[in-house]
């Protein structure tokens, strides 16, 4: 029996899964997958349902609703008319994912500020966790959510995670969780492995980004939850403690931060 984890961050509507999404997912399930949170941001607006039309099928999959920073520019009043719909519906368990990405720049680092600023007010008034994205931009993300987001005591995720263990602290003192993906595996990522040994127990989460950056030994191929296993294992490695023990508390913690302060 294999053990039962989560993939709290995977996009199942992407390309990549155009031609086998079905069978990808059945491999999920097979591999102890019991719920995957397919991130709703997939090309950008005005498309906002990438990760619900996914939930509204599967009963196992959750969803999230959110503009990301890369496509921030693309945002506008209907889009936070709408987002603000969407994230009441019953499988939207957070919103996300938000944030800021200095490294592409893909979106004005303005508009991204903005952006990411109206997603917090909405994700607020939903009453429901955000997943945050950030990528070269720690200063200005983590000054963002201690003004906006800090006060709300929501929490959330900082999802795949890439910092070091002095970032993981800040996030951590305004209650985030931090999820870890395949690169906590790569035989490089000293500061990401730190940052995985010091984070307490109960705020921790894995997730696999799929189709994004593979864990080793799958690393290279095209990632998908079924191998949110190989990341679970590395944390266990890392933290001293058994795989079984790794899958319940990352599963326990996302139950609670998801499901206990939705209305
Ligand atoms: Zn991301
Ligand atoms: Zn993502």
């Amino acid at each position: 029996m294999p053990v039962k984890l989560i993939d709290s961050h995977c996009h199942i509507d992407s390309e990549q899964f155009a031609e086998d999404r079905e069978a990808v997912i059945e491999r999920a399930l097979a591999a102890g997958v019991e719920h995957m949170v397919a991130i709703g941001s997939g090309d950008g607006p005005p498309d906002l349902e990438a990760g619900i039309r996914l939930a509204d099928r599967y009963p196992f999959i959750y969803a999230t609703v959110g503009v990301h920073p890369h496509d921030a520019s693309k945002a506008n009043a209907e889009t936070y008319r709408r987002l603000r719909e969407l994230a009441a519906h019953p499988k939207v368990i957070a919103v996300g994912e938000i944030g800021l990405d200095y490294h592409y720049d893909h979106s004005p680092r303005e508009v991204q500020r903005d952006v990411f600023i109206e997603q917090m007010r909405i994700a607020r008034d939903a009453r429901r966790p955000i997943v945050i994205h950030t990528r070269t931009a720690w200063a200005d993300t983590i000054a963002l959510l201690r003004e906006h987001w800090t006060p709300t005591g929501l929490g959330g995720i900082l999802h795949c995670f890439s910092e070091g263990p002095r970032e993981a602290e800040e996030a951590l003192a305004i209650g985030f969780h931090i999820s870890f993906a395949g690169i906590v595996t790569f035989p490089k990522a000293a500061a990401i492995q730190e940052a995985a040994r010091i984070t307490p127990a109960e705020r921790l989460l894995i997730e696999t980004d799929a189709p994004y950056l593979a864990p080793v030994p799958k690393r290279g191929k095209r990632n998908e939850p079924a191998y949110v296993v190989e990341t679970a294992r590395k944390l266990a490695e890392l933290r001293g403690v058994t795989l079984e023990e790794i899958a319940r508390t990352t599963s326990d913690n996302w139950r609670r931060l998801c499901f206990s302060k939705c209305v």
